[in-house]
Order: C-alpha cells, then structure tokens, then sequence
C-alpha cells in the first residue's frame, strides 16, 4: 500500500525533471504515489529547429522521463497549444482542473505534498501555472480536499530572475540522483551545451551547491507556501504501522 500521495504540476515536459527529479525519484522510492499533471505539451523546441515532430517528441520524452523518476501516473492538460497564449488565456480552466477536473486533480488524488514552479520563475507561463496551481491549493472547504505541504521548485532559467526567493526546504536526494540524470538524458531536444543553465553538467553542478549547503553529493531546494505539521504527525504513525508489522 503506498504510503500517501505527491502530486508536482509541471508548465511544460521536463519542468518535472529538471526543478525536481531527485526529489520524485526519492519519495517515490520510499513508497509514496508520485503523479505528474502536465500542463501544456506544446510544439516549442528548446534546443533547435521547431518541427512538425517536435510536440510528439517532447511527449515521448516526457513519458519516458517519468519512467525514470518512478512517477506511479502523470496526465497531459492541454495536449497541444502554443504555450505563449495558451496558459495566459486559460488560467480559470487551468485552476478547475488542478481542482477537480483532471484525473490527477487535487480532489482525485488527495495528495498529501504539492510541488508547483515557485512564484518567482523568470518564465512567464511558469509564473501563470504557479498562480492558478497555488490557487487551487487554497482551502475549499468541506468535501474538497486540502494538501498539507506546498512546495516551489526552481529551474534552471529561474537564476535570472528579478524575483528570485529563498529556498526553505531541501531533500537529500543524492541515492537516487542516478534516476535525475537519466531523465535528464532523456530530454534530448532540451538540454543545451555546457555551460548553458539547461546543460546535464550545469543541472548536476547546481543540485551538488544545493548538496553541499546541508553536506551531502546532491540536493533538491524548494520555497516553502505551506507546511502543515500533521503531515508529520501522519509520518509517524504510518511508520508506527509499518514497525508494527514487521
Ligand atoms: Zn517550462
């Protein structure tokens, strides 16, 4: 039986991998459900020429990368578009999926922890999903559920932004870092060379900073939003449970 539920919600393919694949790969070892709600699968091309070929491409990539991390299930919102209109004009349908509608949404998969692009992303559409995805981790009230722990995960373009903020939580994840960096191999179409911020090398130097701060090979940073200390309470007992049984 899995031991709770994490739902990350990604603006593009590899926004997943590449903010917070350690931290995935991670709890999803320790037996929690990992799902991944994947915003736009739009047709841009980061590392080269935009083809006909490009939204099946980053599609194939993306599924391929979540059966690296052990992602238990993930689901495409809006499966073409072109992501510099498409998030800005559907964020009230963004919010209701996240909600309800999506067969990942927050009432379906009632998970215990969130992690969302931080407010402070320099993308602009990473800035419009973090708005309607912290939105929908608002209380509802009765019969909707409410997540414990919202967490914001920063990528790499995030460095050059105007409005960075303090990351506040971290995750030693270097025993299952092997797993981030085969899916971060798996999106081909982009990464970009060394010393590009999208570069495997440049990913693995600012998760081993991350690392370092608490003294361990590789980490994962996250801005806190919430952090409802029953989670950990629910920790506790689940693993009381799980002594009891063995
Ligand atoms: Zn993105």
């Amino acid at each position: 039986m899995a031991r709770g539920s994490v739902l990350v919600i990604a603006p593009h393919p590899d926004d997943e991998t590449f903010g917070c694949g350690g931290t995935i790969a991670t709890l999803a070892a320790s037996g929690m459900d990992v799902y991944v709600e994947l915003v736009v699968q739009h047709g841009i091309n980061t590392g080269g020429p935009a083809t006909a070929q490009v939204a099946a491409n980053r599609g194939m990539e993306f599924a391929l990368a979540c059966g690296k991390l052990g992602v238990s299930d993930f689901h495409v919102m809006i499966e073409e578009g072109d992501h510099r209109d498409t998030l800005h004009t559907q964020a009230a349908r963004m919010v209701e999926s996240i909600e309800y509608g999506s067969p990942l949404s927050i009432d379906r998969v009632r998970p215990q922890l969130v992690l969302l692009p931080a407010r402070g992303a320099f993308h602009q559409d990473h800035q419009v999903v973090h708005q309607a995805a912290f939105a929908a981790c608002r209380h509802r009230g009765a019969g909707h559920h409410t997540p414990a722990v919202i967490l914001g995960y920063q990528c790499p373009e995030d460095s050059w932004s105007s409005q960075i903020e303090q990351a506040t939580a971290t995750l030693d994840v270097t025993e299952h870092y092997g797993q981030k960096q085969a899916a971060v191999a798996c999106y081909q179409h982009q990464t970009k060379p060394d010393p590009h911020l999208r570069s495997r090398t440049a990913i693995e130097r600012a998760d081993a900073v991350q690392g370092a701060a608490i003294g361990v090979p590789y980490a994962e940073s996250f801005v806190t939003y919430r952090t409802d200390l029953r989670f950990i309470a629910e920790a506790a007992e689940a693993r009381e449970l799980v002594c009891e049984n063995t």
